[in-house]
Protein backbone atom coordinates (compact mmCIF):
# COMPACT_ATOMS: atom_id res chain seq x y z
CA UNK A 1 0.00 0.00 0.00
CA UNK A 2 0.99 3.56 -0.92
CA UNK A 3 0.94 5.81 2.30
CA UNK A 4 -0.69 8.64 1.18
CA UNK A 5 -2.31 11.51 3.67
CA UNK A 6 -6.00 11.37 4.50
CA UNK A 7 -6.72 14.67 2.84
CA UNK A 8 -5.02 13.76 -0.30
CA UNK A 9 -6.79 12.88 -3.71
CA UNK A 10 -5.81 9.23 -4.12
CA UNK A 11 -5.19 9.50 -7.93
CA UNK A 12 -3.64 12.47 -8.43
CA UNK A 13 -2.49 13.67 -4.59
CA UNK A 14 -4.16 17.36 -4.52
CA UNK A 15 -4.59 18.02 -0.59
CA UNK A 16 -7.71 19.23 0.09
CA UNK A 17 -8.52 20.99 3.18
CA UNK A 18 -12.05 22.13 4.53
CA UNK A 19 -12.00 25.28 2.38
CA UNK A 20 -10.88 24.34 -1.34
CA UNK A 21 -12.99 22.31 -2.93
CA UNK A 22 -13.66 23.01 -6.85
CA UNK A 23 -17.35 24.11 -7.35
CA UNK A 24 -19.33 21.98 -9.37
CA UNK A 25 -19.00 21.98 -12.82
CA UNK A 26 -21.10 24.06 -15.23
CA UNK A 27 -22.89 26.09 -12.98
CA UNK A 28 -22.90 30.00 -12.19
CA UNK A 29 -22.49 31.46 -9.05
CA UNK A 30 -25.98 32.30 -8.85
CA UNK A 31 -26.96 29.14 -9.47
CA UNK A 32 -25.32 27.63 -6.85
CA UNK A 33 -26.18 30.67 -4.66
CA UNK A 34 -30.09 29.88 -5.11
CA UNK A 35 -29.75 25.61 -5.06
CA UNK A 36 -27.97 26.58 -1.49
CA UNK A 37 -30.85 28.97 -0.17
CA UNK A 38 -33.41 25.92 -1.53
CA UNK A 39 -31.43 23.56 0.26
CA UNK A 40 -31.42 26.10 3.57
CA UNK A 41 -34.62 26.41 3.33
CA UNK A 42 -35.62 22.37 4.22
CA UNK A 43 -33.28 23.65 7.53
CA UNK A 44 -34.60 25.53 10.24
CA UNK A 45 -32.92 26.69 13.05
CA UNK A 46 -29.41 26.81 14.57
CA UNK A 47 -29.35 23.35 14.48
CA UNK A 48 -30.44 22.93 11.16
CA UNK A 49 -28.10 25.16 9.60
CA UNK A 50 -25.55 22.83 11.36
CA UNK A 51 -27.41 19.78 9.80
CA UNK A 52 -27.06 21.29 6.29
CA UNK A 53 -23.07 22.15 6.16
CA UNK A 54 -22.37 18.69 7.62
CA UNK A 55 -24.83 17.17 4.86
CA UNK A 56 -23.25 19.62 2.13
CA UNK A 57 -19.35 18.20 3.39
CA UNK A 58 -20.31 14.63 3.21
CA UNK A 59 -21.84 15.75 -0.82
CA UNK A 60 -19.18 13.95 -3.02
CA UNK A 61 -17.17 16.14 -5.84
CA UNK A 62 -14.75 15.48 -8.70
CA UNK A 63 -11.34 16.23 -8.13
CA UNK A 64 -9.91 18.17 -10.97
CA UNK A 65 -8.39 14.59 -12.04
CA UNK A 66 -11.62 12.91 -12.42
CA UNK A 67 -11.97 10.75 -9.72
CA UNK A 68 -15.17 11.34 -7.15
CA UNK A 69 -14.10 12.12 -3.86
CA UNK A 70 -16.34 11.95 -0.85
CA UNK A 71 -15.37 13.58 2.62
CA UNK A 72 -15.64 11.29 5.98
CA UNK A 73 -18.23 12.72 8.25
CA UNK A 74 -16.72 15.11 11.38
CA UNK A 75 -16.30 13.48 14.23
CA UNK A 76 -15.40 15.37 17.12
CA UNK A 77 -13.86 13.61 20.59
CA UNK A 78 -12.64 14.94 23.90
CA UNK A 79 -10.26 16.71 22.80
CA UNK A 80 -12.59 19.13 21.51
CA UNK A 81 -15.28 19.50 24.16
CA UNK A 82 -11.75 19.60 26.46
CA UNK A 83 -10.71 22.31 24.14
CA UNK A 84 -13.66 24.05 24.50
CA UNK A 85 -14.27 24.00 27.95
CA UNK A 86 -10.58 25.17 28.68
CA UNK A 87 -11.33 28.19 26.19
CA UNK A 88 -14.28 29.18 28.33
CA UNK A 89 -12.96 28.53 31.81
CA UNK A 90 -9.78 31.03 30.88
CA UNK A 91 -12.17 33.41 29.71
CA UNK A 92 -14.43 33.17 32.77
CA UNK A 93 -10.43 33.90 34.81
CA UNK A 94 -9.63 36.51 32.39
CA UNK A 95 -12.91 38.50 32.95
CA UNK A 96 -13.10 38.53 36.13
CA UNK A 97 -9.71 40.10 36.07
CA UNK A 98 -9.82 42.37 33.16
CA UNK A 99 -12.62 44.73 32.07
CA UNK A 100 -10.96 43.82 28.07
CA UNK A 101 -12.10 40.21 28.72
CA UNK A 102 -15.58 41.22 29.41
CA UNK A 103 -16.05 41.44 25.31
CA UNK A 104 -18.01 38.77 23.91
CA UNK A 105 -15.33 38.28 20.72
CA UNK A 106 -13.01 37.59 23.43
CA UNK A 107 -14.68 34.77 24.75
CA UNK A 108 -16.19 33.66 20.39
CA UNK A 109 -13.14 34.59 18.80
CA UNK A 110 -10.82 31.57 20.16
CA UNK A 111 -13.55 28.95 20.07
CA UNK A 112 -14.33 30.07 16.83
CA UNK A 113 -10.59 29.61 15.88
CA UNK A 114 -10.16 26.14 17.67
CA UNK A 115 -13.17 24.43 16.01
CA UNK A 116 -12.24 25.68 12.29
CA UNK A 117 -8.77 24.28 13.09
CA UNK A 118 -10.33 21.31 14.19
CA UNK A 119 -12.33 21.32 11.14
CA UNK A 120 -9.63 21.66 8.27
CA UNK A 121 -7.87 19.15 10.32
CA UNK A 122 -10.48 16.02 9.86
CA UNK A 123 -10.47 16.29 6.64
CA UNK A 124 -10.38 12.54 5.06
CA UNK A 125 -11.63 11.85 1.47
CA UNK A 126 -11.99 8.61 -0.11
CA UNK A 127 -12.68 7.44 -3.71
CA UNK A 128 -16.55 7.45 -4.84
CA UNK A 129 -18.18 5.64 -7.60
CA UNK A 130 -18.98 8.41 -9.29
CA UNK A 131 -22.99 9.54 -8.81
CA UNK A 132 -25.59 8.81 -11.73
CA UNK A 133 -26.75 11.73 -12.27
CA UNK A 134 -22.83 12.79 -12.72
CA UNK A 135 -22.54 10.04 -14.70
CA UNK A 136 -25.61 10.80 -17.25
CA UNK A 137 -23.93 14.80 -17.54
CA UNK A 138 -20.12 13.20 -18.45
CA UNK A 139 -21.46 11.27 -20.79
CA UNK A 140 -22.23 14.32 -23.11
CA UNK A 141 -18.81 15.13 -23.38
ZN1 LIG B 1 -7.44 14.07 -7.94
Amino acid sequence: MEYRRANECPRCGFVYTGFNRPKPANSTFAERFSASLREQRRHSGIFGRVRYVEAEHARPWQCRCGTWLQASPWSFGWVDVTGIAALGGLHAVLAANFGWARNGWVFATPIALWVGYRLTRQVSVAEVPAPASAEAASGRR
